[in-house]
């Protein structure tokens, strides 16, 4: 699962672009992870690796491998 994954990314974008890749994106996570979104400030629960903030559609994503903590969860941009 951790293959090929450096664990940085720059943006989300890259970290969403990476899980559509891997075909993570609609995997649900082990643990569900609480996301205040950094647009609206609304906080939603983050079910899979990719997400979306269900008041202003902020997607966000984060990998598999660190998906352990919110802090690794990174903002793609609106209907990204
Ligand atoms: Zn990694
Ligand atoms: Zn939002």
């Amino acid at each position: 699962m951790h293959e090929g994954c450096s664990g940085s990314f720059d943006n989300g974008k890259q970290v969403v672009d990476k899980i559509r890749m891997m075909g993570f994106s609609a995997q649900y996570m082990p643990v569900p992870l609480n996301i205040t979104c950094v647009d609206c400030g609304d906080d939603f629960e983050m079910e899979k690796f990719e997400g979306k903030c269900p008041k202003c559609d902020m997607v966000y994503g984060v990998t598999p491998c660190h998906a352990f903590d919110p802090d690794n969860v990174m903002a793609a941009g609106k209907d990204y």
